[in-house]
């Protein structure tokens, strides 16, 4: 296929890289002077969207999709894919596809969990929000840069996926951390911990598969003096992201304000910038009740 690709930073270099190495022709704009192996530059993001059958934009925020969606949709042929594959908010995600159906393109939401990892490996998860048709059409490449992509409903229902889960995952990493801490002061084994919660009710992907205590469980950030990983600001965002969402839609939804809220402490005011999300572990060590 011909394709398009704007955004070509820690997430979409790789996922470009693995299209134009799987045999697809890819076109690449970034703001930033980079380099993708296999990928061919244009001077500007409506050149590389220009006559592709899938244009994939990459970028950081609703904002900056927005702009580069406005430069782009006049510039893509009719009938062509539009797939985002950023974690954006859903009225973005949204308001991106009914500008791009009005210029009869197909549009799909597929924000990704996995990570630079995931990327690098082709190993992403796509939550996907647009038509079956739209969907149909993208399936190929989502078996290129993926190894699963779930068709989640209408436009905006990927991303509803994807920062509901990553609510979900943001309060779980919390309390787990919260429990080793208060084990250690109840004198509890971490060795013990891990094996009696990873198979027992209290047992989740934040404890069984990323466990945040360094030399348990299998390999994780934590071994590596918490480098991300999934980085604490990234997880801020998310969370963000899914109150932002819970506001427009009138739910409640109080441990993930009380996740952000920690959070945004942990990024903002303590050591928490660039340390992997799972780093309130010894953020919680070091602490009392005061
Ligand atoms: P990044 O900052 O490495 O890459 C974003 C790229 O977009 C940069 O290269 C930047 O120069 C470029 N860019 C910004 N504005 C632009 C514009 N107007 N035109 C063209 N290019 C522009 O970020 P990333 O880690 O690759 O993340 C990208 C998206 O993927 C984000 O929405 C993020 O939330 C999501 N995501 C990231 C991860 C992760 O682990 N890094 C995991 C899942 C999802």
């Amino acid at each position: 296929m011909n394709i398009g690709f704007i955004g070509l930073g820690n997430m979409g270099g790789p996922m470009a890289a693995n299209l134009a190495r799987a045999g697809h022709v890819v076109t690449g704009f970034d703001m930033a002077d980079v380099s993708v192996q296999g990928v061919t530059m244009a001077a500007s993001a409506a050149e590389a969207a220009t006559d592709q059958e899938v244009v994939i934009t990459m970028l950081p925020n609703g904002r900056i999709l927005r702009a580069v969606a406005a430069e782009i949709v006049p510039a893509m042929r009719q009938g062509a894919v539009f797939l985002d594959c950023s974690t954006v908010d859903v009225e973005s995600a949204r308001a991106v596809a009914d500008q791009a159906v009005d210029a009869s393109l197909l549009p799909l939401d597929a924000p990704v969990s996995g990570g630079v990892g995931g990327a690098q490996g082709g190993t992403l998860t796509f939550m996907v929000g647009g038509s079956e048709a739209a969907f149909g059409k993208a399936k190929d490449l989502f078996d290129v840069m993926g190894q699963k992509a779930v068709h989640c409903g209408p436009s905006g229902n990927g991303q509803a996926a994807k920062i509901c889960n990553n609510m979900i995952l943001g309060a779980t990493m919390i309390v787990t951390c919260e429990a080793f801490a208060l084990a250690d002061k109840l004198g509890l084994d971490r060795q013990a911990m891990f094996d009696v919660v990873s198979t027992s009710s209290g047992y989740s992907w934040s404890m069984n598969a990323y466990c945040p205590a360094p030399g348990i469980g299998p390999q994780s950030p934590a071994d590596n003096g918490y480098q991300p990983g999934f980085a604490a600001d990234l997880m801020l965002k998310d969370l963000r992201l899914s109150q932002q969402a819970a506001e427009v839609a009138d739910a409640d939804t109080p441990m993930g304000e009380a996740a952000l809220a920690l959070y945004e402490r942990f990024v903002e005011q303590e050591d928490g910038a660039g340390r992997d999300f799972s780093a309130m572990l010894p953020r919680f060590e070091k602490r009392g009740r005061g």
